[in-house]
């Protein structure tokens, strides 16, 4: 009995030990975000490990999703020294702040897209956000995460980048070597993704969106180039904005069910036949929770952005002002 328990013990520090030595070596470390349905989403957080200390890609919305980051880099005993903003989208850069309140000396490196988004969609969200806020029947909830929203948009430094990124190559992020892509006029006016070659581990942001790609700020033809150009680097694990990681398989079936529902878009076919399509190309990817939100999306995207007026489908084509 004693001589079982001994064994057990060995056991267990040998697991312990094996658990932490595969913690240090991770590829990648991915905080999930999620889409709940009665508030807005958090985009996925991922830490990867530098000389420096570590990288964070993209900061989530809410103050919990901050606060797991946080955690996360306490735990590790590192400082987290580097952010790095896919997009400028609320639901991946709100917890910049929150990160460097505590980290102060973390470099943003991020595109400049933020500028012609505050002028216009954040400007105008902001005034929006105004009315909820002052309404009384907004939910509690919803109020703080709109009040969360507009300080960024007044404190705009909170969202913009310390190191603006311009175009794509190999940059030395935190002392560690990643490949840097800028993808022009995708879901914002500049998209930044990575790739590294060591780990072959692609992060995308929301250029891969599991339920349905969120074409608010969408140029959707620079997207389709952009999946081109993330299926040309020899990636072996693909992390989108929001779901779980995919393998190439998977990337290539998301991408092949994108391209079928903005050519569905473009064409005359009815637009039910289009958000169908959708549901039929992407359900691996779309859970029991968000299938009826997702018709709804698609219909939305449609209307928004593939059918609606030619000036319109163009507006983020081109910068914004
Ligand atoms: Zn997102």
């Amino acid at each position: 009995m004693e001589r079982s328990i001994i064994l057990l013990a060995g056991a267990a520090l040998v697991f312990s030990a094996n658990v932490s030595a595969r913690k240090l070596e991770e590829a990648y470390h991915l905080i999930p975000g999620s889409v709940p349905m009665d508030k807005g989403p958090d985009g996925n957080s991922i830490f990867l490990d530098a000389p420096k200390g570590l990288i964070l890609v993209d900061t989530g919305r809410h103050p919990e999703h901050a606060q797991q980051l946080l955690d996360y880099a306490r735990e590790r005993g590192k400082p987290i020294a580097a952010i790095v903003n896919t997009h400028w989208h609320l639901d991946h850069t709100t917890g910049n702040a929150d990160i460097r309140a505590v980290y102060p000396a973390a470099q943003v490196y991020a595109t400049t897209a933020i500028e012609g988004a505050l002028k216009s969609f954040l400007n105008k969200g902001r005034e929006q956000a105004e009315k909820r806020i002052a309404d009384p029947k907004t939910p509690a909830d919803e109020r703080a995460q709109l009040i969360r929203g507009r300080s960024r948009i007044d404190n705009p430094d909170t969202l913009r980048p310390t190191v603006p990124v311009t175009k794509s190559g190999t940059m030395k992020i935190a002392g560690r070597k990643l490949e840097v892509h800028v993808a022009p006029f995708a879901v914002t006016e500049a998209d930044l993704w990575l790739y590294d070659p060591a780990t072959r581990v692609a992060i995308v942001g929301d250029l891969v969106v599991d339920i349905v790609p969120f074409m608010d700020t969408a140029c959707p033809d620079g997207w389709k180039k952009a999946l081109e150009e993330v299926a040309a680097t020899p990636f072996v694990t693909l992390i989108p904005g929001h779901g779980a990681p995919m393998n190439r398989a998977q990337f290539l079936q998301w991408e092949q069910a994108y391209d079928n529902f903005v050519d569905c878009g473009h064409s005359t076919r009815l637009k039910e036949e289009c958000v169908a399509g959708w549901k039929k190309d992407a359900a691996p990817f779309i859970d029991a929770e968000h299938s009826g939100y997702v018709i709804e999306a698609a219909t939305y995207y449609l209307d928004t952005r593939l059918r609606s007026s030619p000036e319109e489908q163009q507006k983020y084509c081109r910068p914004l002002r």
